[in-house]
């Protein structure tokens, strides 16, 4: 997603529970995702190309180093890693075909609003069809937005340029994939703070 989207989720998300300078850094971390050295071989930051099962393991590898952190008093270190996981847990959303996948459950006129939307549902996470944009050398052309059209022709279906929900122009499913990632993103904080000892909660949120 467009950076201005990370923002706002993870301050819908997180902003009740860390301090504002702790929330800052995790969503520096989060954004810094979105850098050139991230953008070039690095589908599991994004959720790109199909890499659900490098992806999945990113989260919790992020996870890991954020409890270690956190044991090592190293409250900056652990929010940092934070922030790359929700940075990676949103775009999940916003790269895969998750959210039509769900919304294909219902008939168009019965669909449920974006708030309604299951960010985990095992079924759809375990569908046979889920799938996430490619990510072609091409696209990077896109930066000159004189080429955007070209490029968009030249692509296939599978291309990144072609599935994102990366911002509301995308259509009417991108407010499901933003909504799903707010959800996620909390999720994501519910399940590290279980796992860490309840004195170093409070470490880890600043608060
Ligand atoms: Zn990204």
């Amino acid at each position: 997603m467009l950076v201005q989207y990370h923002i706002e989720m993870c301050r819908r998300a997180l902003s009740d529970v860390f301090s504002p300078a702790a929330l800052e850094t995790i969503i520096a971390a989060n954004i810094a995702q979105d850098n050139l050295r991230g953008q070039i071989g690095h589908p599991e930051f994004h959720f790109d190309n199909s890499a659900f099962a490098a992806g999945n393991l990113y989260l919790e590898q992020q996870r890991q180093e954020s409890l270690t952190a956190l044991s090592q008093q190293d409250a900056d270190a652990a929010r940092r890693a934070f922030g790359r996981l929700t940075h990676a847990a949103q775009d999940f959303y916003a790269h895969s075909n998750y959210i039509a996948l769900w919304l294909a459950r219902y008939p168009a006129e019965g669909r449920p609003a974006p708030p309604q939307v299951d960010p985990l549902d095992p079924e759809i996470l375990q569908h046979p069809e889920l799938r996430s944009g490619r990510v072609y050398p091409l696209e990077a052309l896109t930066y000159l937005p004189a080429l955007r059209p070209l490029v968009r022709r030249l692509l296939p279906p599978d291309a990144h340029i072609h599935m994102n929900l990366d911002y509301p122009a995308r259509g009417p499913l991108f407010p499901y994939a933003l909504e799903a990632a707010v959800k996620r993103t909390r999720h994501e904080l519910h399940r590290t703070l279980e796992l860490l000892p309840a004195e170093q909660h409070l470490v880890f949120l600043g608060a």
